[in-house]
Order: C-alpha cells, then structure tokens, then sequence
C-alpha cells in the first residue's frame, strides 16, 4: 500500500507508526499535532505533522550514520515535544527506543543506569540542557552511562532530514521497551511491536468511541504506557488535537488540569483514581466557578483501583461546571498488553457491584443490595473486545474459576506484548501460561495466555478488579487487599496523608502480621498528637477489617516509596521496615524490641 496515497486511509490499514505518520504529514502536514502548555494562555510549543515528521527523519538519519539499526536508544527527555520527535526519530531509523525518567537536578542516575544497563542502550537521546546540566553534574559516577553515546536532538539541523533513508519495518519489528512502572518489584522492559501499538491503539478508538471530532488533554508522564499509548499516540492515530503539560504541573496546581481542557474543549482525558481525588481537594470554589468541564466525554480512570467514592464526588464537586458523571470512562490495561485491557460503555454511567465483605475475603462473590450488611462496592472496568480474550483462573490449579469466584486474570491476543527484554524465563512464566484443563479442540482456551498477576472476577462480561495476587494480605485464611486498609488509615485521621500509606504483612512468631506504614501531612508535623492517631488507625483497622496492627510507622512527608508513576511499592516499603530504612517520625510495635 501506498502511504504516499492522496484518498483518506483508515489507520488500522497501516502495519506500522511509521506509515502512519507519514501519512499524516503528507495529508495533514500543517494541522497542529502537538501542542505543549507552559501555562494555559501561553502554549510553549507546538508541532504540526509535517514538523514532527521532518525532525524524526533528522533524528533517524543521525542514528542512521552511527549504524544503531536494531538497538536500543535511552530517551531521557524534560516533559515537551522533543520527546516525541525523539521517540518517532527511532522507529523511523528501527532504533528501538526505551522511554526513561528524566533525571531531576543532582539526583542521582541509578535508576537510570539500571534501565540503560537491562535494555543495553547503545544511546542516550537528549536535550542540550539535561546534557548540560549532567556534564557540569560534581557527581562523576553519574557520567559512568556517558560510556554511551550521547546526542541533544534539540540542537540538530532539520537538514538532516534528506540524508534519512526509509527503513523495511513490519508489524512484528519492534517500537520499543516499555518499562513496567515497578509498583511489584524492578521495573522489566516490555517488548512492543508496532503491530502491538497498532492494535491497542485501535482497540482504545473503538473502546472509547473516538472520532475526528476528539481531543486530547494530558498531563501523564510520556515514558509510562498510559501517557505514551493513550495521551500521545491515540491523537496520532486518529490524527486529532493532542494538547501536553508537565506532571509537575498537574501536581503542583491540578486546577491547570482542569482549565486545558475547559480552555481547549477537550472530549478526553484521564488519569489514575488519585488524580481525581487530588482536584476534589485541591480546587476551590472560586476556581470551580471559572471551569467549563462540558465538553468532557471520556474521564478515563484506571493504572490503579477506581473507587465509587472518588468517582461519585468528583461527579456531584465538578457537576456545577458541566461535568457529566458518564463522562466517566473505568478502564484497565498494563504494560505488558501495550496498555488497555478492558474499558466501558462511552455513554454509559460506570457500572458498579456491592459484593459481601466476608465472602470476598474468601475469594467469593457474593452480590449484596446496598442496605445489605457489610458490603463492598467494587467499580466494573468494562468488557474485553472480541478479538482479545479474558478469562479468570484459579493461580493454583491454573483452571478456569466459576463466574462466583476471585481469580487470577489472564489475557491473550494481538495487543499482548513480545515479552521482557532480555528475560526469557520471566516471558516463559507470565507470557506463555496455558490452562491446566485445556481442551486441545477448543481453540478458545488452548493458546497461551499473559498472567496479569492481577485479582478479579468477570459478571456478564464485565471485568472487575479487585487487587494484585502478589500484594494480598492472607491472615488467618482470609485474604485482605491493602488498598482497602490504607484507605480505612488515611481516613482515621486528618494527619495522615492520602495515597501515602502501605500495609502489608510480616511474619511473627510463624503467623502473618499486619503492619502498617503510613506518611504524615506535612502541615501537622508540628502538633503530631501521636497517641491520638496511632489509637484511631487501631480502631478503625479492627473496626472495618477486624484485624489486629503488629506495627504501625508514621513516616515522614513525601518519603513513601512510590513509583515514578505515583504508586505505592508495597514490597518495597516492607523491605525498609524489615530493615529498619524507613524515614521514621513515629512507631509502635506490639514487638518494640524485635519489631518482625
Ligand atoms: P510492575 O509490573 O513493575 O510491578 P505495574 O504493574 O504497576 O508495575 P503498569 O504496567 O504500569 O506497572 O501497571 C499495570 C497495573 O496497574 C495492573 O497490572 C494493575 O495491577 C494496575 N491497574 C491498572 N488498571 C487498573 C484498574 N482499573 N484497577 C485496578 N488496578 C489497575
Ligand atoms: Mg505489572
């Protein structure tokens, strides 16, 4: 097929990105692609299609001339445009690229070098000014990944562009690594193939009922899955309006958030659960009264638990300015399926279901009417496309679960991924699982499957999540999620900062002990009435999850490990507590001398 064609091409016909864009550029070539927020009347840059082209074809040529086919290059980039034409000038070139955080000032690179050393860059793709900043840098053993190449893409001549020379690429060639966030353990690089992108990227189209009348506003970081696949590429791929900012600037003034897409008529954007509830806190009422949230058709939630209480207070908070509660958009996906999994109904209001507490703690589900005991609601987030299959199975006997029962979610098709780089026992285990009881003649059930590692159950097609197998806390034969106890914590009192907390389990004695560890708010680190909060975490912790605290440390603010995507590292917190690296303000433990 011809890419250089005049007549409109629908984007699932092409095999690869790069056809896409430079298709895009030829038809669309001085429609804005990209737009990059400084502040919301001022718009730091922009790129149309045939900029954004013309500065791939300059980077891939210089990659090009130092012969870097088939390997793999860093992109260490500041929030902004660069990135992107960075990250297209690799696939132009079949560089594949691996999306990296950006060092902040005199931090240290040791995250970095980890990913650098695991993807066996050849290549770090940079600014001018990060490459700057690192060569005056007093740490020198950060320089240990100046081994590498290193190249400011900033400062190259567009001239450059003719000397690029187009490369055979297929659906099977690989894009790049897409490093998993590391809420579990090390983040490990995902393997994406064009054909992957090009499929989830579809599968998000249809899911959320985009048209060439959408537009784009966000904020999430570009080297994780949901900024990447979801805020930058989906534009691209149904060649519509993309406006960016920083995540430090969401974070920092998440009204800013809200005023790009009351500004620009924004029809989606989205972000985990906590970027709700941070505007639900965060926005006042004078600030609410400027919005104009009415053009907003699909607020995307998901990379963690969605919670109904989020999602109810947002809707009745921003309903004033426009706001349409089926605006809300519950979805789940992950690295290693390129990014969507599942995803709602576009009009519809978010499904929920109240399940009964004590059978879930069982791995049962038991539906229950909300004046019914002690329930749970749990938000549905959406079904699974017909040409991808779901199924829920039991992570001991690897057998199909009865549609009543908790289990491990497994997922196969065109969007799961090629498998972790370099790992090829890690890819065997998660990315070739098969059922214990296949029926060879089923075609349905008899391929291998990608276990997500996640817990969840499935109610006429509808995928519900309830928490992550590696993560669950069994005491006394009862399976506890820790996101449900942390939030019971961080309600208990005003001192204790949200999204801050993790519990999780040690050992004591032989028997399984919950611990919990829990971040103050920095405005009460002067009046910490320490008794007080330790005795209401205690009794709401019983209270709601009839379970004993072996410890409880109040930890500093801001020094929860978390990843650089905003999630906690549970596992990562428990190793600190068992070795006593926690920044600690406050603690009790039923054990003070030998704390596990
Ligand atoms: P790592 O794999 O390194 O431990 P990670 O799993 O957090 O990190 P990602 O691929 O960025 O890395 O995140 C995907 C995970 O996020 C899912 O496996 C799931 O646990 C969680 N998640 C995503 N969407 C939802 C959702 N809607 N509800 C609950 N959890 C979700
Ligand atoms: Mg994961």
């Amino acid at each position: 097929m011809s890419v250089y064609s005049n007549s409109v091409i629908s984007p699932h016909q092409f095999s690869t990105l790069v056809e896409l864009l430079i298709y895009r550029a030829k038809n669309q070539s001085e429609q804005k692609a990209y737009t990059f927020l400084q502040s919301i009347e001022t718009e730091a840059a922009s790129l149309t299609y045939k900029e954004l082209h013309v500065q791939a074809q300059a980077i891939a040529a210089s990659l090009q001339a130092l012969n870097l086919g088939g390997e793999r290059a860093l992109l260490l980039y500041q929030p902004g445009l660069d990135f992107i034409a960075a990250f297209f000038g690799c696939l132009y070139a079949g560089v594949i690229a691996v999306p990296a955080y950006p060092p902040r000032r005199n931090q240290k690179l040791s995250r970095l070098q980890a990913i650098a050393a695991d993807a066996q860059a050849k290549i770090v793709l940079t600014s001018k000014s990060i490459l700057d900043n690192l060569q005056t840098s007093s740490n020198q053993e950060d320089l240990e990944i100046s081994g590498l190449h290193w190249l400011a893409t900033d400062e190259l001549s567009n001239d450059l562009a003719q000397a690029w020379q187009p490369q055979e690429l297929t659906g099977d060639t690989l894009a790049f690594l897409q490093y998993t966030s590391g809420s579990t353990g090390t983040p490990k690089g995902v393997m994406i193939s064009h054909g992957n992108l090009l499929h989830n990227e579809r599968m998000i189209e249809k899911a959320f009922g985009h048209t060439n009348k959408t537009i784009v506003v966000g904020w999430l970081p570009v080297f994780h899955d949901m900024g990447l696949i979801g805020n930058v590429l989906q534009p691209l791929y149904l060649g519509v309006p993309c406006i960016l900012m920083s995540p430090v600037e969401f974070l920092q003034k998440p009204i800013r958030w809200l005023q790009a897409i009351s500004h620009y008529k924004a029809t989606t954007s989205g972000g985990p659960n906590f970027a709700y509830d941070l505007c639900i806190r965060k926005v006042t009422p004078e600030q609410l009264a400027t919005l104009d949230l009415s053009s907003w058709e699909v607020a995307f939630t998901g990379a963690e638990p969605v919670r109904a209480e989020t999602l109810e207070q947002f809707a009745s908070t921003f309903a004033p300015c426009g706001f349409r509660k089926e605006a809300f958009y519950p979805c789940y996906g992950m690295a290693e399926t390129t990014l969507i999994v599942s995803g709602g109904e576009k009009t519809a209001l978010p499904i929920t279901c109240n399940v009964d507490k004590a059978a879930l703690e069982q791995n049962r589900i038991v539906k229950q009417h909300k004046s019914q005991g002690d329930i749970q609601t749990i938000v549905g987030c959406g079904q699974s496309p017909s040409d991808q299959k779901v199924i829920i199975v039991d992570p001991q006997s690897l057998t199909i679960c009865a549609p009543e029962q908790v289990g491990e979610i497994w997922v196969a098709g065109p969007s799961v991924a090629q498998g972790y780089w370099n790992q090829p026992e890690e890819t065997e285990k998660a990315f070739r699982a098969y059922l214990a009881d296949t029926d060879i003649s089923d075609a349905e059930t008899s391929i291998p499957f990608f276990r997500t590692g996640d817990l969840g159950f499935l109610q006429d097609g509808e995928l519900f999540i309830t928490g992550r197998l590696k993560d669950v806390i069994i005491i006394r034969g009862q399976n506890h999620y820790p996101q449900d106890i942390e939030l019971t914590v961080e309600k208990s009192h005003p001192a204790l900062k949200p999204a801050s907390g993790a519990a999780f389990s040690v050992d004591f004695k032989g028997s399984e002990r919950l611990v919990i560890v829990q971040e103050v708010e920095r405005s009460y680190l002067r009046k910490l009435n320490v008794q007080e909060i330790l005795g209401n975490v205690r009794q709401a912790v019983i209270a709601q999850h009839g379970l004993d605290i072996f410890a409880t440390v109040l930890i500093k603010t801001g020094s929860i490990p978390k990843t650089s995507s905003g999630k906690i590292r549970r596992q990562a917190c428990r190793t600190a507590f068992l070795a006593g690296t926690l920044d600690v303000m406050e603690d009790w433990s039923e054990n003070p001398q030998n704390k596990a």
